[in-house]
């Protein structure tokens, strides 16, 4: 026997799983409202216009595929930055921001938490009961002993916000605490301006490290108004670690383009931050990939092609509110039983709709795929497809 013969199979992706199932489903009616992608009114994934236009750009330019630095693209990183802490930021300004660019929003975690887990080695991390099921696995596989907080409410399918902020106050100081900037995955409950302003004020007192995860920017009330949080923290300030994603928000999912942004107290720390961020990178894959950043950087540094892209992603979620509201209302009129108002609250791709597993276990036999926790993608609903879902939704109640 060799030393691999004693190896055990890994547990299964519970997401991938239902993608599976739905492959395997010969129902051409099928629908899979498990993924975690945004579909367009056809249910396709959209291939952006401003995306295209960049690409067309990028081919005349025919530039050689060189390596990039190991932070990345240096105009990305400078578009990045400015797009998440916003042009004027103080942080900017003062240099005390670094950004670099990263395989996904994914990967930008684990760069964070390989850095975190080399200067702060000690500490403990809090990621929001229930998270991205991937949070506790990444900070885990870096070290780290991961914790929950208290965040999702079933009785009111939205923050429990007193519960949270008492085991906020109950951290050590120095822990490292995971939050969702906007549009949380996967509950779709959010905190409001004045919640931010407690939990904000709470870090700062009790010296624990804010890690502010936006995989969603854009998709809960615009650009600005999801980065708002993130200015909020940088004006409070560091230490401060930032993730982005574009996989959906310019539904880039498969080129990975994200990025960590880290926030110091001055701009010489923030050089040797760099320094050490970069040696991580180094360590793991040296450096990043060209394709994405170039069409992300030249996007977002292209007057034409930002406008369009604003416009795109602003269609991208008003049709996501749409399916919301028209959920909600067909759900009053075929299960008046069961109020479904919640949902309208709730913001971004998700919503925990509340159905249980085996009401979930019901919808599969009709071919309608869901989380078993009753999460839905609202962007996987279409004008075509949420009739049929509604209909079964209300024959399982
Ligand atoms: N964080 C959250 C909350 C997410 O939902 C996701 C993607 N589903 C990510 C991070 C990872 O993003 P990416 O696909 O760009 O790696």
């Amino acid at each position: 026997s060799s030393v691999f013969s004693a190896i055990e199979m890994a547990p299964r992706d519970p997401i991938l799983g239902i993608t599976e199932a739905f492959n395997a489903d010969t129902n051409p009616a099928k629908i899979n409202l498990g993924v975690g992608v945004y579909y367009d009114d056809n249910g396709k994934v959209p291939l952006l216009a401003c995306v295209q236009k960049a690409e067309a750009i990028l081919i005349e330019q025919a530039a050689p595929r060189t390596y990039l630095p190991i932070e990345g693209l240096a105009t990305y990183d400078k578009a990045v930055q400015e797009l998440v802490f916003g042009a004027d930021s103080a942080v900017i300004q003062e240099k005390r921001a670094v950004t670099v660019q990263a395989i996904g929003g994914t990967g930008a975690l684990k760069i964070g938490a390989d850095f975190l887990q080399r200067f702060a080695p000690g500490a403990q991390v809090y990621i929001s009961d229930p998270s991205w099921e991937n949070h506790r696995a990444l900070f885990e596989s870096a070290g780290f002993k991961v914790n929950n907080y208290t965040y999702y409410d079933p009785s009111t399918a939205g923050v429990n916000f007193a519960g949270m902020l008492a085991d906020l106050k109950a951290m050590p100081a120095g822990s490292v605490v995971l939050l969702h900037a906007c549009c949380h995955n996967p509950t779709g409950a959010d905190l409001d301006a004045d919640q931010w302003g407690q939990i904000i004020s709470v870090i700062t007192a009790n010296g624990l490290i804010p890690f502010l995860d936006m995989a969603y920017q854009g998709f809960g009330a615009g650009i600005a108004e999801d980065g708002a949080v993130v200015r909020r923290f940088a004006d409070a300030g560091g230490p401060l670690l930032i993730s982005n994603s574009f996989s959906k928000s310019f539904s880039l999912y498969g080129e990975r383009v994200g990025a960590l942004s880290v926030v110091a107290s001055s701009a010489e720390e923030a050089a040797r931050l760099l320094s050490q961020l970069k040696r991580v990178v180094r360590t793991n894959y040296s450096n990043p990939p060209v394709h994405g950043g170039k069409v992300v950087s030249t996007v977002l540094t292209t007057p034409e092609l930002r406008q369009l892209w604003e416009d795109e992603l602003a269609a991208m979620r008003v049709r996501i509110k749409e399916m919301r509201n028209a959920f909600v209302q067909k759900l009053k009129q075929k299960a008046p039983s069961k109020d479904f108002e919640f949902v309208n609250k709730q913001v971004g791709m998700f919503s925990y709709s509340g159905l249980t597993k085996a009401q979930v276990e019901a919808l599969r036999a009709e071919s309608i795929y869901a989380v078993d926790t009753g999460r839905i993608c609202v962007a996987a609903l279409n004008s075509k497809n949420i009739d049929k879902v509604v209909d079964a939704i209300a024959k399982v109640l």
